[in-house]
């Protein structure tokens, strides 16, 4: 699975029924948009969305296809700008531009326009029942609604009531309004659904300028409309809802005619999706905030060093259906090592620095090592990595009393540096208190660097290291999985039962010293070791900062150093 060229561009039912709306002349071109709330940051759910939306615009640009970006902002409690920025920064971060900008909420007047015009055709009443009445009075799925005794108002009535609502005259909650369609309806969400409702609550763009705010059913359709969307894409829940945007398209006044088509949302296993449970997590100090590397949200899956490439590839390779499921993290995981496997140059850094002294190089002697900057693209050259008389290893390679099949280093072996010569054990200390090796000893076989291993000499492995006196201290923060279970949601203790204690380790080890110019947000394999970044907030030159996004391999994934 490679890098999404043109030959495969992705297809789905969406983009089915796209491409015979365009060949049977039902439409000229394609517009969609991606509407988040701004209650909290993106998730790789809405990646998901994202993709589909601002991909099906960019793979039909011979049409002159476009995808606004709107932010649904009609419920006034809950947004921040906070997020609307992030969530401007996250779009473009995964590669995409909007069309157009927008704010549901510069729209308001236009909502109130199609509810009085609703009014006037007798589609609408203004209700004075309480919330608990109308709850009843609704029916379930066996028996049908009660009708309001408002039902039957005359439109002056409604129309004047409604005006004295959008006045501001009636505490909140004292009516709504409602739009009549059938309280008998099989759809619980054509019993007359609230379309306004009293509300005092400031809103970040409008201020203090309504107390009467829309409801989504009936703003998000007037939404698309007016931006004269043709196909509206949302997720699996809002099926059921698809009568109640339709009813809206055809009985308002509205420039376009668009078209409610769901998919099956996104869930990973090992993680939590909803931003109602993320902001929970950030708010109670479970992650260090929105971009916590351990999240799943967009900004947090950046800061670990997942590529935005491999994001997009996860999302083209698990396609649109209409069937909810779980989509496995090994298969996110799999995206971004086998991008970072193409794309990342090889270093070296040691997590768990054990100090070796080469007995046989001189204090001033420098030996030059060549190593490629990746193994299998040689025009991405070599580079050159020097050392001394002093080096780090990893302590896991040294072992005093080795098993069979142990080709490292321990007493009587040799071991080949990457890059450069074998060297020969001699001897090792050991601290007397924590019965620890604190120092090995070692000659180097100086003439083997690039060479077969010479005879008589039992050589089968390549270690990493770093120079002792040249090496740079660093601190790697190693990321596992934020949960010990596959489904979190599930859990009936709550998904907060289930935190992982283990899903951050922060240790202190050695890189050699070019990784110290790494600029943030660079990535590169750290030989044998897994892949890393440098994180984008804390990592300088002179305090270096990397962290791991992934391991190798699948089953290295795990926090084991
Ligand atoms: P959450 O439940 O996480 O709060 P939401 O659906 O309320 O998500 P919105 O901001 O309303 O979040 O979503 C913006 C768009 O992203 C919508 O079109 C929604 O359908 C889509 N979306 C949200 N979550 C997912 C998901 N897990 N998979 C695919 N699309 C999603
Ligand atoms: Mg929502």
């Amino acid at each position: 699975m490679g890098e999404l060229g043109k030959e495969n561009i992705p297809t789905d039912f969406i983009r089915e029924i796209i491409n015979e709306d365009l060949a049977n002349g039902k439409h000229q071109t394609i517009i969609t948009r991606f509407p988040p709330e701004p209650n909290g940051y993106l998730h790789i759910g809405h990646a998901k969305s994202i993709c589909l939306n601002f991909g099906i615009a960019q793979e039909l640009k011979r049409v002159g296809a476009r995808c606004n970006l709107r932010f649904d902002d009609t419920n006034p409690s809950k947004e921040e700008v906070e997020y609307v920025e992030s969530i401007m920064e996250d779009v473009q971060w995964l590669g995409f531009s909007w069309d157009e900008l927008h704010f549901a909420s510069d729209y308001f007047a236009f909502y109130y326009e199609c509810a009085v015009d609703l009014i006037c055709k007798g589609l609408a009443y203004v209700d004075e029942q309480t919330l608990e009445e109308m709850r009843t009075a609704r029916g379930n799925v066996t028996t049908a609604g009660t009708p309001s005794p408002w039902r039957g108002r005359p439109a002056e009535e409604s129309l004047a009531l409604f005006e004295r609502m959008k006045a501001g005259e009636f505490a909140d909650g004292r009516m709504v309004l409602r739009a009549k369609i059938d309280m008998a309806s099989p759809n619980m969400n054509l019993r007359d659904p609230v379309i306004y409702r009293i509300m005092r609550a400031h809103h970040h763009n409008t201020g203090d300028a309504w107390c009467i705010y829309p409801m989504y059913d009936y703003a998000h359709p007037l939404e698309d409309a007016l931006e004269g969307i043709t196909h509206s894409l949302c997720t699996l829940e809002f099926e059921n809802h698809r009568p109640l945007y339709d009813w809206v398209i055809n009985n308002c006044h509205v420039p376009a005619k668009p078209r409610q088509i769901e998919f099956a949302r996104l869930n990973l296993t090992y993680t939590v999706m909803s931003k109602r449970k993320l902001l929970q997590l950030v708010r109670d100090g479970h992650v260090n905030g929105w971009d916590d590397p351990r999240l799943p949200t967009v900004s947090g899956i950046r800061r670990r060093g997942y590529p935005s490439a491999a994001i997009r590839n996860f999302c083209a390779h698990i396609g649109i259906t209409k069937f909810n499921g779980m989509t496995r993290v090994e298969l996110l995981e799999y995206e971004v090592r086998d991008f970072l496997n193409r794309e990342a140059g090889r270093r070296m850094a040691v997590m768990t620095p054990l100090k070796v002294i080469l007995e046989n190089v001189h204090d001033d002697e420098v030996l030059t090592c060549e190593l490629q900057e990746h193994p299998e693209f040689t025009d991405r050259g070599m580079r050159m990595v020097e050392h001394g008389n002093s080096l780090w290893i990893e302590k896991d390679d040294f072992m005093v009393d080795p098993p069979k099949k142990y080709f490292r280093l321990g007493p009587g072996k040799c071991v080949r540096l990457r890059g450069g010569n074998i060297m020969k054990y001699l001897s090792h200390e050991v601290d007397q208190q924590t019965g620890e090796v604190t120092l090995v000893k070692c000659e180097l076989l100086k003439g083997t660097a690039g060479m077969p291993t010479p005879e008589g000499i039992v050589c089968k492995a390549a270690i990493h290291w770093v120079d002792g006196k040249r090496g740079k201290d660093a601190e790697f923060r190693l990321y596992d999985r934020l949960f010990t279970v596959e489904e979190p949601d599930a859990v009936e203790e709550g998904f907060v039962s289930v935190l992982n204690p283990e899903s951050l380790h922060v240790i202190h080890g050695k890189i050699e010293p070019a990784l110290s110019d790494a600029k943030p947000e660079e990535f590169y394999q750290f030989e044998r070791i897994g892949y890393f970044v440098a994180d984008r907030k804390d990592h300088t030159d002179r305090k270096p900062v990397f962290n791991r996004t992934v391991g190798l391999k699948e089953s290295s994934s795990k926090a084991s150093i």
